[in-house]
């Protein structure tokens, strides 16, 4: 049994755990950084599509409408804020850049960067022993005090913890979802995780020749109940077999995703060509058949459609491809006006753990003091990261939650 009494145990290397460690060895404090995988930061390595959005510019007040409870995050982003967090990473020489949107980026475009910084003073300084394929299985609590973590290399004694294992998605990064049963087994609520930021499966997917297939500036319509509108929105989506996905699909993901988890019905209507009437884009339909009357209804349709999606506009609207453009119908063109503005599709579920960009859910906040990360319900023990209830759009708001919610942890332990 090795003795640590005095040390911080940090549970789980990502990008929370790796920043609360930095915190804790600046101050002069020893710390045992615990990561179940053979290397950290495995998920912080592969955010942004490999370039790692940071954090975002916006200021105080909008970046709290993309956070979902922001009374709760202000105290750790007042403490530690997108400013806060850019000064940290240049200081460190790391420069940034700014994207549309105000998405903060590594210069070099390259997430490792990111995780090279926040790793390599800790790989260099004694008071920190990061043990690798080390997996926390229990904290031992006595009389509501914790006195150590239970691994499957032995017990280690300390008095202060901080949970820091992420949520569920991408689980092959290690993010399984441990942070909540050893939490649960200490007397904490988890409120239920479900996959956010995530492509939705529709009842009919497309075509698969179109994996991943782009379409831009569209604009998508979420309908409810009694076609109740709830929500509009334009920008760029993917589709494939399965169903949608793309920015604009993943925030709207993260806004029914309970709604969804309840069984409540939600449908999507796509609409390709959003800066057009429905009447003069009948009108132009029109046109074109009859310009190109002896061409094939397949050749015709490739004015408005990129060569994958033409089977699918066929298939759906049940044309027949091969017949000359002139033998088109009225009822034909309606139904092809139809695909094009507002073609409308059951959203059945999400794509899962395993392609959602983060977990909705998590600790409960209720038994967390916001201004400590301290839990309610054992003393020396804290949480940071995604672990808690706390989520938000993309743009590089979530990394965020993870960074300022680990400094102000690690200050307070
Ligand atoms: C594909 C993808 C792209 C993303 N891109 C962005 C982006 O560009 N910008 C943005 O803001 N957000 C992005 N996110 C979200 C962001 O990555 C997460 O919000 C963030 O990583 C959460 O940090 P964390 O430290 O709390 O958890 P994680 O990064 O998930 O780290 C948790 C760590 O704990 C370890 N662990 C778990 N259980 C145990 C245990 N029992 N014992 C020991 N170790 C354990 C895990 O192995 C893991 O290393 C992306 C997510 C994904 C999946």
């Amino acid at each position: 049994m090795a003795t640590d009494n005095n040390k911080t145990v940090i549970i789980g290397a990502g990008a929370a755990g790796l920043m609360a460690a930095n915190v804790l060895a600046s101050q002069g404090r020893e710390v045992i950084l615990l990561e179940k995988k053979h290397q950290p930061g495995l998920k912080l390595r592969i955010t942004g599509k490999g370039r790692c959005n940071i954090t975002n510019t916006a200021q105080r007040e909008e970046y709290f409408k993309h956070i979902s409870n922001a009374k709760f995050f202000a105290p750790a982003f007042d403490n530690f804020s997108n400013e806060d967090l850019i000064r940290f990473f240049e200081n460190r020489h790391l420069p940034l850049s700014s994207e549309r949107g105000g998405r903060i980026y590594p210069q070099s475009n390259k997430a490792l960067d990111v995780f090279l910084t926040l790793l390599e003073p800790l790989e260099s300084n004694p008071l920190v022993d990061i043990r690798k394929e080390c997996v926390a299985e229990h904290l031992v609590v006595r009389n509501g005090k914790i006195e150590g973590v239970d691994t499957n290399l032995g017990r280690i004694v300390c008095k202060n913890v901080i949970i820091a294992t992420g949520g569920c998605t991408y689980p092959s990064t290690g993010s399984e979802g441990d942070g909540y049963d050893l939490a649960e087994e200490v007397g904490h609520t988890i409120v239920e995780p479900l996959p956010a930021l995530v492509g939705l499966r529709t009842r009919d997917g497309y075509p698969r020749q179109l994996q991943n297939f782009e379409v831009k500036n569209c604009e998508i319509l979420l309908t409810g109940k009694e076609h109740k509108i709830l929500w509009r929105m334009f920008g760029d989506i993917y589709l494939d077999e399965y169903g949608v996905s793309g920015p604009v699909i993943l925030t709207l993901s993260r806004d029914i995703a309970e709604q969804l988890d309840r069984g409540e019905r939600f449908f999507i209507t796509i609409d390709y060509k959003p800066k057009v009437s429905k009447e003069k884009l009948l009108e132009e339909i029109k046109q074109v058949f009859s310009q190109r009357r002896t061409e094939e209804v397949y050749s015709v349709l490739r004015k408005w459609f990129a060569k994958p999606m033409v089977e699918d506009v066929v298939k759906v609207c049940r044309l027949n491809g091969r017949t000359m453009a002139k033998n088109l119908t009225d009822k034909e063109f309606n139904s092809l006006l139809w695909y094009m503005k507002e073609r409308k599709m059951e959203i059945i579920g999400d794509m899962g753990w395993k392609e959602a960009i983060i977990t909705k859910g998590g600790i409960s906040l209720k038994e967390i003091d916001p201004n400590t990360l301290q839990s309610k319900k054992v003393k020396g023990l804290s949480f940071c990261g995604e672990v808690i209830d706390l989520d938000a759009d993309t743009g590089g708001y979530n990394l965020q939650i993870a960074f300022s919610t680990a400094v102000l942890a690690a200050q307070n332990i």
